[in-house]
């Protein structure tokens, strides 16, 4: 694994492919295992998530659905603020076991935006798959069910995460280099 540069910054080799792989596996297997009888769907956050829930995905055996939704954030009436909307949804969630697929929770607002507008469609539980989660920086109190590998609170890129739109078709991950 080589240093890359992306615009104007160098991230260097992180996490190799691997890794990345062996880790995807153990977390498909305890999916698996848990939820056989429940009939999830695994709604694929995008852009970041596609190549991690391509892999989790090949490795989860039990019935399923697979549904992919964006989200996008608008600013409402004063009273408002941010208004958080999902795109892409089409199938009827009211009842069902949802499985979110992230690349990265970081702040964990972005998810807890999403968990609010799921609960709202009344599913029956939600459950979280992340491959990165950085534990320093998550403030929120949403349980992140399955999480492939805790990183300290550093940007990184590849395998589906991007700076400023490139390097998301990188299989490993890189990290910004320090100064
Ligand atoms: P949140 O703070 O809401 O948990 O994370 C929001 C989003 O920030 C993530 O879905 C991801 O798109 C982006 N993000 C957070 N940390 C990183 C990182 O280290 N690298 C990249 N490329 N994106 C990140």
């Amino acid at each position: 694994m080589q240093h890359v540069t992306l615009k104007d910054k160098t991230f260097v080799p992180y996490i190799t492919s691997d890794k990345i792989l062996e880790s995807v596996k153990q977390m498909a297997k305890k999916i698996n295992a848990d939820l056989a009888d429940d009939m999830p769907l695994f709604l694929v956050v995008l852009n970041g998530s596609f190549m991690f829930a391509a892999d989790l995905l090949k490795e989860v055996t039990i019935p399923c659905e697979i549904s992919f939704i964006k989200l996008a954030s608008y600013h409402g009436t004063s009273s408002t603020g941010t208004v958080t909307e999902m795109i892409g949804l089409t199938e009827e969630i009211k009842g069902r076991t949802v499985v979110v697929v992230e690349d990265i929770v970081d702040t964990g607002i972005t998810l807890e935006k999403l968990s609010i507008l799921l609960t709202k469609k009344e599913v029956k539980q939600i459950k979280v798959a992340t491959f990165l989660l950085k534990p320093e920086a998550y403030k929120k109190t949403i349980a992140v069910d399955y999480v492939g590998m805790e990183i300290p609170n550093d940007f990184v890129v590849g395998y589906g995460l991007d700076y400023d739109g490139l390097g998301r078709n990188m299989k490993e991950i890189y990290v910004l280099e320090q100064k």
